[in-house]
């Protein structure tokens, strides 16, 4: 290859890397669920985001690291605040869907300075949770798409 067709080779292959590819499976807690057990359940999981779904099963919230943080450091009674009332809510949410190209969902990461984005499908009954796209989702992107073209 020349240099040029191996640039267009891999912006190709760049712009062909969609969240199907990388995504993770989304860890979920209910509503309900207090911060305390929130809390619990993001060391169990080793993650830094828990979807907030509603008893249906649909996006209704999120919760980072410091969201939890926050309230730890602020709040007594963790057993008694569930997290609906700390999380951040629809429709305030960003997240993606499976097809889209994955610089895509790292331009979004950026700009609104977030570590992760639900994916999501539509369903009659709102938006149905499958799966979960991280910082370390696209960095593992990056470094396979170094490795696929020798860099
Ligand atoms: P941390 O707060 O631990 O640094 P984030 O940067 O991911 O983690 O989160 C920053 C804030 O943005 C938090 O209040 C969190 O609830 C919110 N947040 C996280 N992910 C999303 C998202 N996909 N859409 C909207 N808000 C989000």
């Amino acid at each position: 290859y020349s240099g040029k067709k191996k640039d267009q080779h891999l912006t190709e292959n760049m712009m062909n890397m969609k969240v199907r590819d990388f995504q993770s499976i989304p860890v979920v807690v209910q509503e309900s669920l207090s911060v305390y057990d929130a809390i619990t359940q993001m060391f169990l999981e080793d993650v830094g985001t828990l979807i907030v779904v509603d008893d249906q099963s649909k996006l209704t919230g999120i919760l980072s690291r410091k969201d939890l943080l926050r309230t730890a450091i602020g709040s007594t009674d963790l057993e008694k605040i569930p997290v609906h009332m700390i999380m951040t809510r629809m429709p305030n949410i960003a997240y993606c869907r499976k097809n889209e190209a994955l610089v895509h969902v790292a331009k979004v990461l950026i700009e609104r300075q977030i570590d992760a984005l639900p994916v999501v499908e539509e369903t009659d009954k709102g938006l149905s949770v499958i799966g979960r796209i991280t910082k370390t989702n696209i960095t593992s992107a990056f470094l396979s798409l170094a490795e696929n073209h020798d860099l």
